[in-house]
């Protein structure tokens, strides 16, 4: 029998159904599993706790997926997983033939290192563990069955692989190869993806809701999207929302090529995006006397470890002080963190220091997360990564 038994008092995290067991938590192990096999993890005590998937090589120990004991982690399983995942995105009304929608969010969806996105016909899987990398090739053809897509395309992460000590595979995984960009559409704006070569997997689909969001305040302004990768949210501001004309900033050239090509899909005047750090962007905007009717913040992730979240935060502020001293009176600010170690409370308590010492005040109008295709786990907050808060800056 292959178990993995807990130090005495540590198993109160599991029984609270969290899915990752750290090797700190671990007495021992019994019964030699090789990484990828099926293991029942078990208290000091000897009493069931859960059955999860073994890696001798991640800091996860093991990745937990059922608190069920007659519950066997078998294909029906898995397949059962994928389901449930994909009914929850069919009900959003998120499953449409040229929509995009994170199909499957790891943790957030029971399955534990395992995201799939689809871009009209195309999936992109991203595997996050070894957990699902050894079971990668019985996951696709399920996925094929569950959402006939024309081809599978899985895209690896280096750090990851370095944590969880796999090679990950990258490449077509079935289906055909897609050549150029795949064309999808969201609140019936186009935009064109890179599946292979684009940031995340392609395109920031967590951002969904909020884009429609901060459209509904910036009718008639003139909007600064800092961050803007391939030009959602400038496009979502001038299309939806009606903004006068918007200024969209990456440091990526690739990005602004990609914002300019979205814009001219949707043949859209008013947008222009240029290349450039945030920083200097922003300072010398302020020097040439450019002022915003709105501010949408959406930088990468600041803090890549909790022990980075001090030095993130202060990031945070910084960039927070000078986009405000952009605004017109009663301007809006949309801010965003993806940084899932710096929690919503200390975001908040950044804006806090902000509105302090920027002496304008600051009235949070909405507090977002990501849209519900990317759901929380209530037993796994890691999943509550992604926060966009919309103010009036009076
Ligand atoms: N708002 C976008 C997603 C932004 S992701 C959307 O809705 O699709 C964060 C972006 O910040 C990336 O495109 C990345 O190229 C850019 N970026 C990273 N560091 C930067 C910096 N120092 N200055 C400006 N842009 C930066």
């Amino acid at each position: 029998m292959l178990q993995v038994v807990l130090k005495p008092r540590k198993a109160a995290p599991f029984y609270g159904r969290h899915p990752w067991v750290l090797d700190s938590a671990i007495e021992r192990v019994e019964g030699e599993p090789t990484d990828g096999d099926v293991v029942d993890l078990v208290s000091d005590k000897g009493k069931w706790v859960a059955r999860g998937v073994f890696n001798s090589k991640s800091r996860i120990r093991v990745r937990l997926y059922s608190w069920d004991a007659a519950e066997q982690l078998n294909d029906a399983f898995w397949h059962a997983r994928l389901q449930r995942a994909i009914s929850l995105r069919d009900a959003l009304g998120y499953v449409r033939e040229q929509g995009a929608a994170r199909l499957v969010f790891s943790e957030a969806d029971g399955l534990s290192g395992l995201v799939v996105d689809r871009y009209a016909d195309w999936l992109v899987v991203q595997v996050t563990a070894l957990a699902m990398l050894a079971r990668l090739e019985r996951l696709v053809p399920m996925l094929v069955e569950l959402v006939r897509p024309l081809g599978v395309l899985v895209r690896g992460d280096k750090g990851v692989a370095r944590l969880e000590g796999i090679e990950l595979p990258a490449g077509v995984a079935w289906g055909e190869t897609h050549a150029g960009p795949v064309f999808i559409e969201e609140h019936g704006i186009r935009y064109g993806v890179d599946l292979a070569e684009g940031q995340k997997t392609g395109f920031y689909l967590d951002q969904r809701e909020n884009r429609r969001a901060a459209a509904t305040y910036v009718a008639g302004r003139r909007v600064l999207d800092m961050f803007c990768y391939s030009g959602a949210f400038s496009l979502s501001a001038l299309l939806l929302g009606k903004a006068r004309e918007v200024l969209g900033i990456d440091a990526s050239e690739k990005a602004i090529a990609l914002a300019r090509a979205n814009a001219q899909l949707n043949s859209v005047s008013g947008a222009r995006f240029e290349a450039a750090n945030c920083f200097e962007a922003l300072a010398a905007l302020r020097e040439s006397g450019e002022r915003f009717g709105a501010v949408i913040l959406d930088p990468p992730k600041f803090a890549q470890s909790r022990r980075a979240a001090d030095e993130a935060l202060r990031a945070y502020h910084r960039l927070n002080r000078l986009a405000i001293e952009l605004l017109d009176p009663s301007g809006v600010l949309v801010t965003c963190s993806c940084s899932g170690h710096v929690t919503r409370e200390d975001f908040l308590y950044m804006l806090v220091g902000v509105a302090q010492k920027s002496g304008r005040d600051v009235q949070i109008l909405e507090q977002r997360g990501a849209s519900p295709d990317h759901p929380t786990s209530a037993t796994c907050l890691e999943t509550d990564y992604l926060k966009c808060f919309i103010c009036r800056v009076v």
